[in-house]
């Protein structure tokens, strides 16, 4: 697979005397969801402290560090950039000073209608320190009128389009809300008497807190003193999740939207299985996103599963570098051939899905090279076709192979015997959950929320086929 981008991962304490340690251990789990940078706030009486910095959860959050921020509720953030760039202005949880207090926020996703906002922001006379879209969630609270913080973010969620999962960090109280579709997960957990919010419940499992449920699609919850309060912020709910976290990005070990990743990834295995008439010696996954896949494929077509090709895991970040040759090398080092297991046979090689597709062909022809006879890849989704504007860093539509070729043509781009990808219906099939609670738009070009069209304009056609 290549890597595609998550933009972020959230993670929250109230009320715990080591929030800073749970906070890095929280992020530390989350680390998949953003490796560019990471930062924590944390309040403790009227004062705060903040660290933040580019560069992994590990190296940014030294012990010294963690022993020298006092605190004990907060908010943190891992970062992946699809808006703002990669400077350290735009490092999260991002923190402002208004009327004597500290207030932060950390976000999750894209807001569609972000140029629109801050443009008008702008002519009001907003100043932006940072180019993320998450700043403006700040400028509008201040500016929103309500009776306290509730009304005030109530108003100002009902303002933003697109997928927001977002944290807020005021004086005594931490906030937890998601936009109305619910793109990107969010869980609430409790440890002892304390409560923790993180993207995902692997996040809980290192704590060794418990899951207690989800923060539902437009609702609010605020942490605080007196307990936890529920508010929906809006009555226009339409769940539309984001159904390629199952397929690429949470880990395996979460449950996300009710659902265990690591049980829906291989369902989505077993029927590609019962789909496409693939025989051979053996099927291997491509390590690590397609391995589950592969299980479950392995397992329905009683084909024996191989680890044909061996993973690095100590490779560091290469997959971070931005250029293709760069990506293209550090695939190289990363994944190599087991010439034992495929010399001579004839493999299934299971992948979660093609992005590009320059990748994926290196690889193949790393196992041809290793003397494998007749290669067949299945994917575990369907062609790629759109791009996404809800936080997922696809590339643009031109450069999406599945919009450029054919299954056949893809088949002989990539140098196979055999190609087939999964259907929309077998992969709904898999979630165990209504079709309709899904966001499928980067394969069906069906967008359940008109992103802003002066947003990546040229990437964006209304033949797209958007739904509102
Ligand atoms: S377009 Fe695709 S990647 Fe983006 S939110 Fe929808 S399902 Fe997820």
């Amino acid at each position: 697979m290549e890597i595609i981008r998550e933009n972020c991962g959230l993670a929250g304490v109230f009320r715990n005397k080591r929030a800073a340690e749970i906070l890095h251990a929280c992020l530390f789990s989350l680390q998949h969801r953003g490796q560019e940078a990471a930062g924590i706030i944390l309040g403790k009486d009227d004062s705060f402290s903040f660290h933040g910095n580019r560069g992994l959860v590990s190296e940014i959050f030294t012990s010294q560090v963690i022993k020298s921020m006092e605190g004990d509720y907060g908010i943190g953030h891992v970062r992946y950039s699809t808006t703002g760039s990669n400077s350290s202005r735009n490092i999260q949880p991002f923190f402002i000073d208004y009327k004597g207090q500290t207030i932060a926020v950390a976000h999750n996703g894209n807001i569609t209608n972000s140029r629109i906002l801050r443009s008008k922001l702008e002519n009001q006379g907003a100043i932006f320190q940072t180019t993320m879209d998450s700043e403006i969630i700040l400028h509008l609270l201040v500016r929103s009128r309500g009776r306290d913080i509730r009304e005030k973010l109530a108003g100002t969620l009902k303002q933003l389009k697109g997928a927001f999962s977002i944290l807020v960090f005021v004086q005594d109280k931490i906030i937890a809300a998601r936009d109305s579709c619910g793109f990107r997960p969010l869980s609430i957990g409790k440890l002892s008497d304390s409560f923790i919010v993180a993207s995902e419940t692997c996040a809980f499992d290192l704590i060794g807190a418990e899951y207690v449920r989800d923060v539902e699609p437009g609702e609010m919850v605020i942490f605080s003193d007196s307990g936890i309060d529920s508010y929906k912020w809006t009555e226009n709910i339409k769940k539309s999740h984001c159904i390629f976290e199952f397929i690429y990005f949470a880990r395996p070990d979460s449950c996300i939207f009710g659902k265990s990743v690591y049980l829906t990834r291989k369902r989505l295995g077993e029927n590609l299985a019962i789909e496409c008439d693939f025989t051979a010696d053996l099927v291997m996954p491509v390590p690590d996103s397609g391995s589950i896949a592969a299980i479950g494929f392995s397992q329905k077509k009683q084909i024996p599963l191989e680890f044909g090709v061996i993973r690095n895991h100590y490779i560091g970040r290469t997959f971070i570098q931005p250029s293709q040759k760069m990506r293209d090398s550090g695939t190289r080092i990363k994944l190599n051939p087991v010439k034992s297991i495929i010399q001579d046979r004839d493999i299934i090689v299971i992948e979660d899905s093609i992005v590009r597709g320059t990748t994926c062909r290196n690889r193949i022809r790393a196992l041809k090279d290793a003397g494998a006879k007749r290669i067949m890849l299945g994917i575990s989704c369907p062609p790629i076709k759109f791009p996404c504007y809800f936080g997922i860093d696809f590339p643009s539509k031109e450069e999406l192979i599945a919009n450029k070729m054919s299954v056949e043509e893809i088949r002989r781009f990539l140098g196979l015997d055999g190609l087939y990808y999964l259907s929309l219906k077998g992969m709904l099939d898999a979630m165990m959950l209504p079709a309709e609670d899904f966001c499928t738009a980067c394969f069906t070009g069906r967008y359940p929320i008109r992103p802003d069209f002066s947003f990546n304009k040229s990437q964006w056609e209304r033949k797209d086929g958007c739904d509102s």
